[in-house]
């Protein structure tokens, strides 16, 4: 039985989450009364009847992101939350594009989640002893699947990340493809992604989720994906897992997430997490987004403990898989030195715990 007190200490990352659906409920409700956006009751929920019920939340969140305060705010009570979640390293994903029409670039909106991240490192990292710090964030940018928005779209977007990330100084590591999955092939956006691995900007895919297996070798052969968001349909293909494991494709695997927005999947039991840690396929956990899902890091792990039957060492191999996998915002060697400081925190904690 791995005790709460040990997954909430264990140094952990949240690689897959969201920005826009990550806000402080209390936050939105502030904001939409400044902005004066009507808000319903009962927009977030614990279950929802379809992916479109689920989706619903997101004009609401997206309505209220329209200044720069706002976003930074939004950004930096993340990076709190998941501070003392025993977060040590997060990656914030959105799509820039999606929040453009209040009138800002998309270098304005990166330039103001970026703040809203910086003024956290500064905060959490003061009395770090180690040069890079113990908590870091970085943002990955989004282009969206979406079938209104065609591939020229994403070339936009994967060229806004990268002039963030060269002409900005902005901590944006890699490029994302999210939106609605099935009949929306990645291979569409094979130009943007080609343009994010020229730069060496990291490459991760929404894939495996709303569509087979299929989808997932498409992100990593026609996009060179590094990593998947979600990848619960793997096992439908062997030669899909083959390719997974040997290429060390990481999985971004998000539980609850999962369970809301799969029709299919109704208990925890269905889920193949189980049947991942047996075969060792590359996994951690993450909680895509925590205000829609209704969701911290811990009570992923927690989740995944109980109804996995997972013990100390397994949990220990997620979390450190995570890192292992991170698109960490500096040089390689800076990379290692802050892969080594968290390590000797995990080993601290599994020690104590
Ligand atoms: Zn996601």
């Amino acid at each position: 039985m791995v005790g709460e007190k040990f997954i909430s200490k264990l140094p952990k990352t949240d690689l897959h989450v969201h920005l826009d659906g990550s806000l402080r409920e209390i936050t939105l409700q502030e904001l939409a009364v400044n902005f004066e956006i009507e808000m319903p009751q009962g927009v977030f929920k614990e279950r929802y009847n379809s992916l479109e019920d689920y989706l619903k939340g997101f004009s609401f969140t997206c309505a209220v992101m329209r200044d720069e305060q706002s976003i930074q705010r939004i950004s930096y009570e993340l990076c709190v939350d998941a501070f003392n979640e025993g977060v040590y390293y997060q990656e914030i994903r959105f799509a820039p594009q999606l929040l453009e029409h209040h009138g800002l670039t998309s270098l304005q909106i990166l330039q103001a989640a970026s703040a809203g991240i910086a003024q956290a490192e500064t905060e959490f990292n003061e009395k770090s002893a180690n040069e890079v710090g113990l908590y870091r964030a970085s943002i990955i940018v989004c282009a969206m699947r979406f079938p209104e928005i065609f591939s020229s779209k994403s070339i936009d977007a994967v060229n806004a990340a990268i002039d963030a990330r060269d002409n900005h100084g902005l901590p944006v590591v890699a490029f994302d493809l999210a939106g609605a999955e099935f009949g929306n092939p990645a291979g569409a956006h094979q130009q943007a992604y080609k343009i994010a691995r020229d730069a060496q900007l990291a490459r991760t895919v929404h894939a495996g989720e709303a569509d087979g297996a299929h989808s997932i070798s498409d992100a990593i052969t026609s996009c060179y994906a590094q990593r998947i968001g979600h990848g619960t349909n793997l096992l439908e293909d062997d030669a899909v897992l083959e390719i997974v494991k040997q290429q060390n494709v990481l999985l971004e695997v998000c539980l609850t997430s999962n369970l809301q927005t799969m029709p299919h999947l109704k208990y925890l039991a269905e889920h193949p997490y189980r049947r991942f840690v047996e075969l060792e396929v590359p996994f951690t956990l993450a909680t895509d987004n925590r205000l829609v899902s209704r969701t911290d890091i811990c009570a992923e792990y927690r989740l995944a403990a109980t109804h996995g039957d997972l013990s100390k060492e397994q949990i220990i191999t997620i979390a450190n898989a995570g890192f292992d996998a991170m698109f960490f915002p500096g040089s390689s060697e800076q990379a290692r030195c802050y892969r080594q400081a968290v390590q000797v925190e995990t080993d601290k904690v599994v020690a104590s715990c």
